[in-house]
């Protein structure tokens, strides 16, 4: 059973006010969904890094595969900045959700 995070008092999951206090809850998913993005944001970032010493590594010896992994690791730099839009959006939104049911209630 989880319990409201301001009075403690349990709730259901599928209850959207806290009954004893009026809290907002935010939904299971929602936060769920925000730490699975935020885990993939992290782990997303290692990709071009990594390419970008591999190119680092590959300057003298092979120049084309170079150019190659330096493409690839700009994709990548690119896909994770609009992962990071979509990390800030859901995670605002959250904000917004708390905040709410702080300012709303109190
Ligand atoms: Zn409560």
């Amino acid at each position: 059973m989880p319990y409201c995070p301001n009075c403690g008092a349990t709730v259901t999951d599928d209850q959207q006010k806290c009954e004893s206090c009026g809290t907002r809850l935010i939904e299971k998913e929602k936060k769920e969904g925000f730490f699975g993005f935020l885990f993939f944001g992290i782990i997303a970032l290692f990709i071009p890094i990594l390419g970008y010493i591999l190119a680092a590594l590959m300057k003298i010896s092979r120049p084309k595969t170079r150019k190659f992994t330096l493409i690839v690791s700009t994709v990548g730099l690119l896909l994770w900045l609009a992962l990071i839009l979509i990390i800030v959006y859901i995670g605002l939104d959250l904000l917004i959700q708390i905040l709410g049911g702080t300012i709303l209630f109190f």
